[in-house]
């Protein structure tokens, strides 16, 4: 199963990911994560990138790019994988269909998590005292969302589109929401 995860900061995604992850066995690859990741390392690329997430905007495509290709190119995908936080944008989501074609290992589906705003202040707050995500601040959780709607929401249009787009409501427990995902993807394989 090759998954796409989309959906507003704060909407679960990575807590849904890491469920998914249980049950499925395939990788979880987070862009979020391998930012953070080269930060904490205090790679060249890892800093520069910190000054942008830090403020809520998104890094550059090409940056974004040569980082996705080069997960996407390890040998550990055979089973599929899923995708959190890439594709952000149109060009993002048009480079990755190229990528996975290139790969042989197309998209199956793409989940968004609806979630209602309010409850996205709420989340990301416990978060922050949880985790201290340097970009979780209020401030910057409002540019994130700015963000999200200006760019990321079109490519769940670009997915509903193409067929491939299921919603999923992303309130309640998050077993519960980890039940209506894997709900969805058993219809969409016995569709297949
Ligand atoms: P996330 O953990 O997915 O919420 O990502 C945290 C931050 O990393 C985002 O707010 C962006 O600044 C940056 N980021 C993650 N993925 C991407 C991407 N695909 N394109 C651009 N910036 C990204």
């Amino acid at each position: 199963m090759r998954i796409v995860l989309l959906g507003p900061p704060g909407s679960g995604k990575g807590t849904q990911a890491a469920l998914l992850v249980a049950q499925l066995g395939v990788p979880h690859i987070s862009t979020g994560a391998l930012l953070r990741n080269a930060a904490k390392r205090g790679t060249e690329l890892g800093l520069q990138a910190k000054s942008i997430t830090d403020k809520g905007e998104l890094v550059p495509d090409d940056i974004m790019s040569d980082m996705i290709e080069e997960r996407l190119s390890r040998d550990d995908l055979d089973n599929g994988f899923i995708l959190d936080g890439y594709p952000r944008n149109l060009a993002q989501a048009k480079s990755l269909d190229i990528m996975l074609e290139r790969l042989d290992k197309p998209a199956d589906v793409a989940i968004h998590i609806d979630i209602d705003p309010e409850q996205i202040i709420k989340r990301i707050a416990r978060r922050e005292k949880e985790e201290g995500r340097a970009d979780d601040t209020e401030k910057t959780v409002r540019n994130r969302m700015r963000v999200y709607a200006e760019q990321t929401a079109p490519v769940a249009d670009y997915y509903a589109e193409r067929g491939l787009l299921t919603r999923v409501l992303g309130n309640g427990p998050k077993e519960e929401i980890s039940q209506r995902i894997l709900s969805v993807l058993t219809i969409d394989r016995q569709s297949t």
